[in-house]
Parts: structure tokens; C-alpha cells; sequence
């Protein structure tokens, strides 16, 4: 079965300084796999300074991995020339955080939807236009007579967000990086822009990355997730399995910090430090600064353990579970 996306051992390293140049890991040896039948949903999760959107920025070309390669339908996205450039700008489409942004404040909703389908001439007719705008927006669930002639300011934050969607969805993509895309929306909005995502990936074959700090709808819309810390990954492999048996210490905290509705749930039941402690980022586990288990072999930089077919965790207390190779660990992703 062909790759839609492969990344393999991809890094990306910022350089301050020119004297005494600081390098600062963004995102270190990372190797992901997503399949061009399997459409999927697959999250990936941490903190701000986790890597994330250095992840969804190498992804949509906007900058290059310092090393490794990204690999779409077989070919490198930093020499992409002509039309399987155009292809990949088309195929590969972003969703982001603040429903504002995409706006201008003087043009109506239409002016937005138009110019993708100028740009990439997707109709040859205004009313074949129209009659795409009508599709992408009916089928994110809004009704195009509500939106169509409107400005931005006379619509809400979850029309925007999800008339945003139903712009990429125009392009027919292969693939949608959703980066925080429920963060600015009401908390009422946010179940019905997932569904919609839900729909893109079901209906219309198209696979997400969906990119969050908010585990809990990360556990409502993914099959798979990879937490990050400090640009690795602590722990990958069935969205189930990792939320509610998290194995590293570091995502047992972001668990624990979800507000569960569950009287049962013990609150604070894994007592980690909040701050970093004073020495800042280590050699070694990246996670080591925090962690209450810290051992002298976290010194080194742990490999992935596999917990079991379905998980991995980066953590010696699972040194006598096999190694993965990074190269694997899509194979612990389930679709
Ligand atoms: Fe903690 Fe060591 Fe595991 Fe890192 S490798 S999370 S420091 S126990």
C-alpha cells in the first residue's frame, strides 16, 4: 500500500547567536507513516515548547527539517517544482487555532472561498463556483444561505472556524493539519467542529493531524495519538491505551490535569513538580528536570519501549520491554 506522508527521522534545530551560538531542538528524530487508503485521525499532543507547531509547519513546507526527509506520495516536499508543488499546496491543507485570522474585515465570506478556487481553477463558470462553495459548506454542516454575503463580523467564531474548514475542504485535500483548531472557539462550538473534522476523515477520505494541548478532545476525535515533550516523543500508540493507561510520567501529568467528570478519578493522584527545576533542559531525558522518578540512567536519553503492540513509551521504567526504532513507531498507530 503507497504512503501518503512519510516523515523519516526528521529534526529540526534553531540556531541563536552568532558568538557562541545556542542550538535549540524543536524537534528531534522524528519518523511517522500515514498511508494513502487509510485515511486516519491521528493527534499529536503536548505543551506549548513541545515541538508541535514546528511539526505542523515542516509539514505544510513552510520551513525544512535540519535533518531527515518528509516524503509526500513518494517524493521529497523540499524539491517539489511546478505542478506537483501546486499538487502538494492543493492536496495538503492547514486549519488553524484563530477562526479570526483567515478574514479580512472588509470582504464577505464569498471573497474567501472564491480565491482558492481562482487560484488553483477549480471551476470554469461562476455558478460552477458557486455550486462548490454550496458542497464544501453544506457538507462542514452550515447551510450556505446563512454565510454567503456576510463579513466575518456577522458571523460567530464556530461559523468561522468552520467555514475555514470548508475552504480546504474545496481543494479536495489529501491531507488537513488542524492545529488548535478548537482552542478559540466556545466551549458549546467545539463538539460540532470535531464532528465536522469526523466527517472529512469518514465521508471524504481525508486523513488529519490534528494538533492539540487538550487531551480530552484528542480522546474524542483520534484513533492514535504522540505526545511531545521538548521536540521528542514520550509516548505514542492507541488514543484508549494512552489516555487512560498513560505510562510516562510526563503523560500521566497531562492526564491528571484533565478535569475528568468522574467522582472516582483521584485528583493530583501523580505528584509531579509543576516548575522545572533549576538546571533546565538535560542531555538526557528530556523530562528528567521534573520527574519524580528520575534515575541516573535518565542521564541518557531513553529509546522508545514498547509497553505493548499498541504503545510505546520513552522511558526506562520500561527497559525491559523491546526497544522501537523511530522508524516503527507508526506501526503501533492504529488506523
Ligand atoms: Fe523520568 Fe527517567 Fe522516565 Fe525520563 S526516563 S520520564 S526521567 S523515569
Amino acid at each position: 500500500m503507497a504512503n501518503l506522508l512519510e516523515l523519516k527521522n526528521v529534526s529540526k534545530v534553531y540556531s541563536r547567536g552568532l558568538i557562541n551560538a545556542q542550538a535549540t531542538i524543536a524537534l528531534q528524530d522524528m519518523s511517522l507513516t500515514l498511508k494513502e487508503d487509510e485515511p486516519t485521525i491521528m493527534t499529536v499532543a503536548g505543551e506549548s515548547g513541545s515541538g508541535k507547531t514546528t511539526l505542523a509547519m515542516l509539514l505544510l513546507g513552510f520551513i525544512t527539517p535540519t535533518t531527515g526527509e518528509i516524503i509526500y506520495r513518494g517524493k521529497n516536499i523540499t524539491a517539489l517544482q511546478g505542478e506537483d508543488r501546486l499538487a502538494y499546496r492543493r492536496e495538503v491543507q492547514a486549519v488553524f487555532q484563530d477562526p479570526f485570522a483567515v478574514f479580512n474585515p472588509f470582504y464577505t465570506v464569498d471573497h474567501l472561498l472564491t480565491v482558492p478556487i481562482r487560484r488553483f481553477r477549480l471551476a470554469r463558470s461562476k455558478s460552477e463556483a458557486r455550486g462548490k462553495m454550496d458542497e464544501a459548506l453544506t457538507a462542514v454542516g452550515l447551510r450556505p444561505e446563512d454565510v454567503l454575503g456576510r463579513f466575518p463580523h456577522q458571523l460567530s467564531g464556530g461559523q468561522r472556524q468552520r467555514i475555514n474548514v470548508a475552504r480546504a475542504l474545496l481543494l479536495k485535500p489529501r491531507l488537513l493539519i488542524a492545529d488548535e483548531p478548537v482552542s478559540m472557539v466556545d466551549a458549546s462550538l467545539r463538539a460540532n467542529i470535531l464532528e465536522t473534522l469526523r466527517n472529512l476523515q469518514r465521508d471524504h477520505g481525508v486523513s488529519i493531524i490534528y494538533i492539540t494541548h487538550d487531551l480530552t478532545t484528542a480522546y474524542h476525535i483520534a484513533k492514535s495519538i504522540i505526545v511531545l515533550y521538548r521536540g521528542g516523543v514520550m509516548e505514542a500508540g492507541d488514543v484508549d491505551a494512552v489516555i487512560k493507561s498513560p505510562q510516562h510520567p510526563y503523560t500521566r501529568l497531562l492526564v491528571d490535569s484533565i478535569p475528568w467528570p468522574n467522582l472516582d478519578q483521584r485528583w493530583g493522584a501523580h505528584p509531579i513538580m509543576a516548575r522545572e527545576a533549576a538546571g533546565g533542559r538535560s542531555h538526557g531525558c528530556p523530562f528528567k528536570s521534573r520527574c519524580p522518578q528520575a534515575m541516573p540512567v535518565c542521564d541518557t536519553r531513553p529509546p522508545l519501549f514498547e509497553i505493548d503492540s499498541r504503545h510505546a513509551a520513552a522511558c526506562y521504567l520500561y527497559d525491559k520491554q523491546p526497544k522501537v526504532q523511530a522508524e516503527r513507531l507508526s506501526e503501533l498507530l492504529p488506523v
